[in-house]
């Protein structure tokens, strides 16, 4: 095993877990009664182009809203909703748009407490620093004999860890792909915990990694005193099944908009603008998904190319220099158009239409 590439950022990460995250906003930064816990959305209707949006929920409650902002997911409901519509309405390619895709890609991931690391692994000077292990010859080989025929399923590897929650815990996640199956069907759950035995596909890696694997995911031996007692390095560690959606062709429809995590700066900021008000929405809106709906969806394209690159089965294969050239650049995105300029670019594009 050796470092090809040792990639510095100009851009200041911070890693955090995101439920901390969602708790201290529900906790610290919401104003009393404007946010309802455990609500599930079955149905929405609007009366007219921009009359109000009726919401319908799983516990028999409703409420009315004049804009619907449905930031629920990868399996929204909301996208569903509005891209069944369209199909409603003659446009049956938005069918495609409904229901995620299995990348052909399995997720192992165990977050784990750095005290409880074994020393070897809490004394690696590089723990706290973000790393990839690349998948190189790491192709493990499943058998099936299906009808006589024997089909070899070629699973790829690679590995990422990186400390979170100030460096208390390390998140371990390991990656088994399979190519040949990405934009099919998942058969089965999405997620669900792992059993360690789930990890022997890593069994062919470097005893340093495979070792450092086995600790992470599996429950360790200590010693108590005289006593020697199991005790689980990982709380609940986890298998997910990794699913993407086709780049959309919209993020709004009439009063409703879609939200990934990382847009709701700028929609906050155009629907705060004094000059947004319930008949000038539209224009607010669709300044918001002129800017972030094409960085979203290439954002996803890096993303999908870059698992295979890790395994070297993008299309720069096992071109060391290309995949060193193409990761230097995987975070260009992100300085060549910051939030702040996206968010002006928005606000121009806004006060041209009311002009
Ligand atoms: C294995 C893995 C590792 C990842 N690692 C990282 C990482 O290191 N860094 C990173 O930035 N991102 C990471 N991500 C991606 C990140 O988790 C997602 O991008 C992010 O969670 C998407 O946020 P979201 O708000 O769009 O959706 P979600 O976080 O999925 O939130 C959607 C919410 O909507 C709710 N909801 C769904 N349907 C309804 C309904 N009908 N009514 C009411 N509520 C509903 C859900 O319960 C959920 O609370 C990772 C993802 C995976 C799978």
């Amino acid at each position: 095993m050796s470092a090809f590439l040792r990639f510095i950022t100009t851009d200041t990460a911070v890693h955090f877990h995101r439920a901390h995250l969602v708790d201290a906003v529900a906790e610290h930064h919401l104003p009393k009664d404007i946010a309802h816990f455990g609500k599930r959305l079955t149905s929405y209707s609007q009366s007219g182009q921009s009359g109000p949006i009726t919401l319908q929920f799983a516990d028999g409650s409703s409420a009315n809203c004049d804009l619907l902002v449905g930031c629920d997911g990868i399996k929204s409901f909301v996208r569903h909703a509005m891209m069944e519509k369209k199909v409603a309405e003659g446009l049956p390619d938005f069918s495609k748009y409904m229901e995620p895709v299995w990348t052909g890609s399995i997720a192992y991931r165990a977050l784990v407490p750095v005290d409880r690391l074994p020393k070897f692994i809490r004394e690696d000077p590089q723990l706290t620093k973000p790393l990839t292990y690349c998948g190189k010859d790491k192709v493990y080989f499943i058998l099936i004999i299906h009808l006589g025929n024997t089909i070899m399923i070629g699973n790829m590897q690679h590995i990422m860890r990186y400390c979170i929650s100030q460096s208390t815990t390390l998140n371990v996640v390991a990656f088994v792909s399979q190519p040949e199956l990405s934009d099919t069907v998942y058969d089965g759950p999405w997620a669900t915990e792992c059993d360690s035995t789930e990890l022997d596909a890593y069994s062919n890696w470097e005893p340093r990694v495979s070792e450092f694997l086995k600790v992470s995911f599996n429950v360790q031996t200590c010693f108590v005193y005289r006593l020697t007692i199991p005790r689980k390095l990982a709380e609940k560690p986890m298998k997910w099944a990794i699913h993407d959606l086709r780049p959309l062709p919209i993020y709004v429809s009439e009063n409703v908009a879609l939200v990934g995590d990382a847009d709701a700066y700028i929609l906050a900021n155009l629907l705060g603008h004094p000059s947004t008000a319930l008949d000038t929405l539209s224009h607010a809106l669709k300044a918001y998904e002129h800017v972030r709906l094409p960085l979203a969806n290439n954002v996803r394209t890096i993303s999908r190319n870059t698992g295979p690159m890790f395994e070297f089965k993008s299309s720069s294969g096992d071109d060391y220099k290309a995949i060193k050239s193409t990761m230097e650049h995987q975070w260009d995105w992100m300085s060549a158009d910051g939030v702040e300029e996206q968010l002006q670019k928005a606000l121009s594009k806004m006060m041209e239409a009311l002009n």
